[in-house]
């Protein structure tokens, strides 16, 4: 039958919504230090790099749009991956099971001037394991001299070794026409930097709030289709339900339905998983165990949703054992933990029995659009000029600094950018926060205001 024919493509990451399909996607990824990001501004052919030599310095992962010989990608620079929203030390390897999770080609980068560390050694194991395709890159190839360094990384059983000078632009040509060799045409991971097709949605909270349950009440009682990456050996991740009248792209569900044991705590597990399932999704629905007392693993989750400017819907599961009481402690609750996020729209549902799981769309559906919403600046400026001037600024040392003007800077989620001509305060910065969701809503998504002071 025709829809059913939909999902399938859907699944391929074909037909309507993905008309120019999703463009694949390259992580660049190596112990710190060893050239990823010189290598990602060669890649992109440009300077101005944001390259420390200091190891280990935190930056932000970013996505780029990059061409070689015609061809389109998005290159994952992960340089930044040091230490995660939440905190939480990841090791080399632990950073690129993340960052190989969501590539469809890897770009592996070794100091070749240092050789193959055991961190190294760790991240080959992964990668054999995930059968994606590698190109192995020996960085820091400046001269012949070096080209035998290079050599030697043959035994890391990842194929030809690459010698590369990401610096001074050796080598680097053959590296990317390797590249291409291997790039496929679509790609099947669902990163948070596609866009198009089915929207992607994550559920996500600590363990037994019944994220399993949602997950089979949402496909029980409709058409699914698991995605099944052609030429890996991975493990389905992603279901595709129809809910709604539309196809939504449930992300990492694997991790769901599958309790892993491993030796470090389930719950660092747990916590990695919903990172994961974070950079897929492009909303998620944290799930509370209504019938429990909040606990801060609750509010974890949440934060990570906020840290990573991901769309929120918050779901109170378990509603059926609810009594009169728990019903007033909870309401209690609510307003004592979740104070950051009284903009999240909010559903109470039963995976067991299906109350209210219809609710979940049109919850989805508003914060999305939130996420997606852009104020024109012409909009914008006309509405913060009226609150500027009924709350200016307090002056500070004798100086009052004056607010010139603010743009939208993204979307997904919504980032303003404030001008100003002096520091601004951060109270300042929270007032102007609180009054552009008073004015534009923003229901479900979270913003950010940043300030740049004009000299
Ligand atoms: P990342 O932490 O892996 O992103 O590494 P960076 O790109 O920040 O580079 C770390 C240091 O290695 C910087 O000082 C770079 O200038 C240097 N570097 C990067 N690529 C090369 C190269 O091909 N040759 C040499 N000699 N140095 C390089
Ligand atoms: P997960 O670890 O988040 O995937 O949680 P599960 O879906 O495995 O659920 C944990 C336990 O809670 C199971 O025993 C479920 O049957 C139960 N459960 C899940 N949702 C509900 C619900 O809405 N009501 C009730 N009464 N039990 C539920």
């Amino acid at each position: 039958d025709e829809d059913r024919a939909l999902l399938e493509e859907a699944a391929e990451g074909k037909g309507p919504g993905f008309e120019d399909g999703p463009r694949p996607v390259v992580a660049v990824i190596g112990r710190p230090n060893v050239g990823k990001s010189t290598l990602v501004n060669r890649i992109l052919g440009r300077r101005e790099a944001v390259v420390e030599d200091v190891p280990g310095v935190t930056r932000d992962r970013v996505a780029y749009d990059a061409e070689w010989s015609g061809r389109e990608f998005t290159l994952v620079d992960t340089g930044g991956w040091e230490v995660d929203a939440t905190g939480i030390h990841l090791r080399v390897a632990e950073q690129a099971e993340i960052a190989v999770e969501l590539a469809d080609v890897v770009m592996f980068v070794v100091d070749a001037t240092v050789g193959a560390t055991d961190d190294d050694e760790a991240v080959v194991k992964l990668l054999r394991k995930s059968g994606k395709p590698v190109v192995l890159v020996a960085n820091k190839v400046d001269d012949e001299r070096t080209e035998a360094d290079a050599a030697s990384l043959w035994n890391l059983g990842l194929g030809q070794p690459w010698p590369v000078s990401a610096l001074h632009g050796r080598g680097s040509g053959d590296a990317l026409d390797a590249l291409l060799e291997v790039l496929p045409d679509v790609s099947s991971v669902g990163g948070a930097y596609q866009r198009g097709g089915p929207r992607r949605v994550a559920l996500i909270g600590r363990p037994n709030v019944g994220k399993s349950s949602l997950l089979n009440k949402l496909a029980g009682s409709e058409r699914v289709v698991v995605d099944n990456v052609a030429g890996t050996t991975r493990d389905p991740v992603d279901e595709y339900i129809e809910l709604g009248g539309k196809t939504w792209r449930f992300v990492d569900t694997a991790g769901i339905r599958r309790r892993v044991h491993q030796t470090r705590g389930a719950d660092f597990y747990a916590s990695l998983r919903t990172q994961t399932a974070l950079e897929k999704a492009e909303v998620a629905v944290v799930l509370i165990d209504a019938g429990e007392s909040i606990a801060e693993q609750d509010i974890r989750v949440v934060q990570q949703v906020i840290d990573s400017g991901r769309a929120l819907v918050i779901a109170y599961n378990k509603w059926d054992t609810l009594d009169e009481e728990r019903r007033y402690y909870l309401e209690r609750e609510i307003e004592r933990e979740l104070v950051q996020v009284p903009w999240a729209p909010r559903v109470n549902i039963s995976a067991k029995t299906g109350r209210a799981v219809d609710k979940l769309v049109p919850a989805l559906e508003k914060s999305l659009d939130s996420w997606d919403q852009r104020i024109p600046t012409g909009r914008l400026n006309a509405f913060l000029g009226e609150i500027v001037a009924a709350h200016p600024h307090p002056v500070r040392g004798g100086k009052q600094p004056r607010i010139l003007f603010a743009t939208q800077a993204s979307t997904r989620p919504p980032r303003f950018v404030v001008f100003a001509s002096g520091f601004i305060e951060a109270g300042y910065r929270r007032f102007l926060e609180r009054k552009l969701r008073e004015e534009f809503g923003f229901e479900g998504t979270p913003i950010e205001v940043s300030v740049r002071v004009r000299e």
